[in-house]
C-alpha cells in the first residue's frame, strides 16, 4: 500500500494542488476508468446486436457508448467515493482506481448482458442453471483482477498514465465517442430484399393487386364474422366494417396460427412452411436467407412488391424484408432509440424507467397506429402507377399495450403487467375489443379510399392474424405461452378480385401455411416446390363446399337427423400444426379429426396454465379445450402424425422425434432430460 502511495504522491504535485487535488484527482480517475469501461461494454453489445441481425442502421454503436458510458461514469464515480473515504494513508494510487473502475464497470455491466444473453440465446428463456452462473461470475472477477494488475501497470509505466488524468480519459472518450458518432450515421449495407428494381410489366396485366393486411394478436372470436347465427343485440359486433368487407370476401370459420408469437407465426406467412421448417422460432433467430417467401415469388412474377411491418420481431433485421422493395420501420421509440439501440440490455431498462415516470403513454413510443400504417401503405400504392403490386401492412392494435379509445393516454401493457389478477379479464377485454374497434374503424377508411380510386374491385385482399390472445381462459395472460385456440385460432377473410365467392363460409380448418399458396394460386403465379402450404381454393372447393353446405332440410324430411360434416372431417390432408419456443415455452401441436394433441416439450415449472407434457382434447365437444381426454385410440396416431410433420423442409430432421431446439445446450452437455 505505501508503494502505491507513493505513487499517488509522485502524481499528485504534478497537478500542482496538494492534498485535496489528490482527493479529486482519485474521484476522477474512478469516474474516467468507469465512463470508458461502460462505453467499452456498451460498444461491444451493440456489436454483437449488430452482427447477430442484419441491421439497418448502426444508431446502436452511438447510444451504447453514451448510455452505458453514462451509467458506468455514475458507478465508477462510486469507486471514486469509495478511494477518497478511507484515511490518506490508505488511499490507492489514481491508476488503481481508474483500473477498477473501468474494469468493475466492465464486468459488472457484462455480468448484467451475458446473463441477459445466455438465458435468451443459448437456454432459450428456460432459466440459466446455477452452476454456469457462478463460472460466468468467477470468470469475470479473475479477469478483472488480471485487468486492474496490467492495467496498473500500464498507467504507471507507459505513456497511458495520461489516462487517469481529466484531460486524457476526455480525450480518448471524445475520439471513441466521434468515431461511434461516425459508425452510426453511416449508411447500412443494402440489406437484402431492399433493393428497388425495375418490375418489367408483361405478362401481369391479368394479374390482381394484392393486399396483405396482418393485425397482430386478433383472436378469431373478436370479430363480427364469428357471431353469425347469432341473434342481433345478443353480440354486438366490434368489427362493422370488417364484417362488411367479410359479406364480400370467403370467410374460413377454423384457421389456425403456425406459432403463438409474432416472429415464427409471420414467418409461416411468409414462407409458406411451417415454424420449425423455417427455423425462425426463437427471438434468437433471424428468417433464413436460403427460403424462397411470398414477396420473392410476387417479386419474381414481376409484382412491384411494398411492406409496412409494425413490430420489430418481423423487421428486415430480422430477414423479413426479402423480396420487398421497400419495408421501411422507423419506430419512435423513447429517448431516441432506433431499432439497432432497441436491443440493447441497459436500453430495456431505461425504457422501463421512463414508463414509470411518464404514465402518459403515447402510441407512437410502442408503434405506429393504424391510420398511419395504412396512410404509409396507401402512399406507396400511389406510387406504383400503373403497375402490379403486392402490399403487406402489419396493424399493431390490438395488441398490447392495450391503449383506452379515444386515446387518453392511459394503457395496459404486458411489460408492467405481467400477471393480472383473473378479476381483471372483463376489464382488460374490453380495453382489447376497443382496439379492435379502432383497427376496424381505420380499416372501413382505408377500403373506402380504395373504393374511391377504383382500386377495390380488381384487388385480391386478404386479412389474417398471426396468433390470437388469452383473458384468463387458461389460467393465464397475452400470448406465446400456450397453443390454446385463444391463442392460435384466428381470422381469415379473402376478398377475391370482384368479390367472387362473396359471402361463402368455409367450415373446414385452414392453416397459416396456406396463405402464401392461396395468394400465389389466385394470381397465377407459380408455387414453389418446397412449400408445405396448398390453395385454399382447389379444384374440388365447389365439391368440398357442396358437402358441408347441403340444401336446406326441412322438418320430417328424411335426411334428419342430418349433421352438418365438421371441419374436422374435411379434408383429413390439412392438419395444423402449431410449435412454440418462447419465453421459456416449448410445445408442439397437432390440431386433425376433431382433436388436438398438445405436446409441453418445455414448460416452466411456474407455468400458470400447469400445462401438461402432454395433451388431449375433443374440440367438437368441448371446445375451449378444458377436458384432458386420458385415453383415446386417435392419440397415437396424431402422436406420429406430428412428430413426422415437424423438421426441416429439406427433410433432415423428418426422421427425428422433433426437431433439436437446443443446440446452446446440447453445446454445454444438457440435454432435454437432464434439465
Ligand atoms: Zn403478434
Amino acid at each position: 500500500m505505501a508503494r502505491v502511495n507513493g505513487g499517488s504522491r509522485s502524481w499528485g504535485p504534478r497537478t500542482g494542488a496538494g492534498r485535496s487535488a489528490s482527493r479529486g484527482a482519485l474521484w476522477f480517475a474512478g469516474v474516467g476508468g468507469g465512463l470508458l469501461g461502460g462505453s467499452t461494454t456498451g460498444v461491444l453489445e451493440a456489436l454483437w446486436i449488430l452482427t447477430s441481425t442484419a441491421p439497418s442502421e448502426y444508431q446502436a454503436v452511438l447510444y451504447g457508448t453514451l448510455l452505458y458510458g453514462a451509467v458506468g461514469a455514475l458507478l465508477g464515480s462510486g469507486v471514486g467515493v469509495l478511494a477518497v473515504a478511507g484515511s490518506s494513508a490508505r488511499r490507492p494510487s489514481p491508476a488503481v482506481v481508474w483500473c477498477v473502475g473501468y474494469f468493475g464497470v466492465v464486468s459488472s455491466l457484462g455480468w448484467f448482458i451475458l446473463r441477459y444473453l445466455l438465458n435468451r440465446d443459448v437456454f432459450l428463456e428456460d432459466g440459466v442453471p446455477t452452476g454456469v452462473l457462478w463460472g460466468v461470475a468467477g470468470g469475470l472477477a479473475v479477469a478483472s483482477a488480471i485487468g486492474v494488475w496490467l492495467g496498473n501497470n500500464l498507467l504507471t509505466k507507459t505513456p497511458l498514465r495520461a489516462l487517469t488524468r481529466p484531460k486524457g480519459t476526455a480525450a480518448l472518450w471524445g475520439g471513441g465517442a466521434g468515431l461511434a458518432l461516425m459508425v452510426s450515421v453511416a449508411p447500412a449495407p443494402t440489406t437484402t430484399g431492399l433493393e428497388v428494381p425495375h418490375h418489367p410489366q408483361d405478362g401481369t396485366g391479368g394479374r390482381p393487386n394484392i393486399i396483405l393486411v396482418q393485425v397482430d394478436a386478433l383472436r378469431y372470436d373478436a370479430l363480427g364474422v364469428d357471431v353469425v347465427g347469432t341473434p342481433a343485440g345478443e353480440h354486438p359486433s366490434e368489427s362493422p366494417h370488417l364484417d362488411e368487407f367479410a359479406r364480400g370476401a370467403v370467410v374460413f370459420e377454423q384457421h389456425i396460427a403456425a406459432a403463438s408469437w409474432t416472429r415464427a407465426s409471420v414467418a409461416s406467412l411468409f414462407t409458406g412452411l411451417t415454424a420449425s421448417s423455417h427455423g425462425c422460432m426463437t427471438k434468437h433467430d433471424v428468417l433464413r436467407s436460403d427460403v424462397v417467401t411470398l414477396a420473392e415469388a410476387l417479386a419474381g412474377a414481376n409484382y412491384a412488391t411494398g411492406g409496412f411491418p409494425d413490430n420489430p420481431n418481423v423487421t428486415a433485421g430480422f430477414g423479413f424484408g426479402q423480396g420487398f422493395d421497400w419495408y421501411p420501420y422507423s419506430p419512435q421509440y423513447p429517448l431516441g432509440a432506433t431499432e439497432s439501440s432497441y436491443g440493447l440490455s441497459l436500453y430495456s431498462v431505461a425504457r422501463k424507467l421512463y414508463a414509470r415516470v411518464h404514465t402518459t403513454h403515447r402510441v407512437e413510443e410502442y408503434y405506429a397506429p393504424a391510420e398511419a400504417q395504412l396512410a404509409q401503405l396507401t402512399a406507396w400504392i400511389d406510387g406504383q402507377g400503373r403497375d402490379r403490386w403486392f402490399g403487406y401492412v402489419h396493424i399493431m392494435e390490438p395488441h398490447d399495450p392495450y391503449f383506452r379509445h379515444p386515446l387518453d393516454g392511459s394503457a395496459y401493457a404486458r411489460a408492467a403487467h405481467a400477471e393480472p389478477t383473473p378479476a381483471e379479464a372483463a376489464d382488460l377485454r374490453a380495453l382489447y375489443d376497443g382496439e379492435v374497434r379502432h383497427a376496424d374503424e381505420e380499416l372501413g377508411r382505408f377500403f373506402a379510399a380504395l373504393k374511391t380510386d377504383g382500386l377495390y374491385d380488381d384487388a385480391l385482399i386478404i386479412v389474417t392474424s398471426d396468433h390470437g390472445e388469452e383473458f384468463h381462459e387458461h389460467g393465464g395472460w397475452w400470448h406465446g405461452t400456450t397453443l390454446y385456440d385463444e391463442e392460435i385460432h384466428v381470422p381469415l377473410l379473402v376478398k377475391l378480385p370482384h368479390q367472387a365467392r362473396a359471402g361463402t363460409r368455409v367450415s373446414w380448418q385452414t392453416r397459416a401455411i396456406d396463405v402464401p399458396a392461396t395468394i400465389l394460386d389466385v394470381a397465377g403465379v407459380p408455387v414453389p416446390d418446397n412449400w408445405q402450404g396448398e390453395t385454399l381454393f382447389p379444384d374440388d372447393f365447389d365439391q368440398q363446399l357442396a358437402l358441408t353446405f347441403p340444401p336446406v332440410v326441412e322438418p320430417g324430411d328424411p335426411l334428419l337427423p342430418w349433421t352438418r360434416p365438421t371441419w374436422a372431417q374435411l379434408p383429413a390432408s390439412r392438419a395444423a400444426i402449431s410449435e412454440e419456443d418462447f419465453d421459456g415455452y416449448a410445445l408442439q401441436s397437432i390440431r386433425a379429426d376433431g382433436r388436438k394433441l398438445i405436446e409441453g416439450l418445455v414448460v416452466p415449472a411456474d407455468d400458470p396454465h400447469r400445462q401438461p407434457s402432454e395433451a388431449l382434447y375433443d374440440l367438437i365437444a368441448d371446445p375451449q379445450e378444458h377436458r384432458l381426454i386420458p385415453d383415446d385410440p386417435a392419440k397415437e396416431g396424431l402422436r406420429v402424425r406430428l412428430m413426422t410433420s415437424v423438421g426441416s423442409p429439406n427433410g433432415d430432421s423428418l426422421t427425428t422425434p422433433f426437431p433439436t431446439r437446443r443446440p446452446g445446450l446440447a453445446l454445454l452437455g444438457y440435454t432435454e432430460d437432464g434439465k
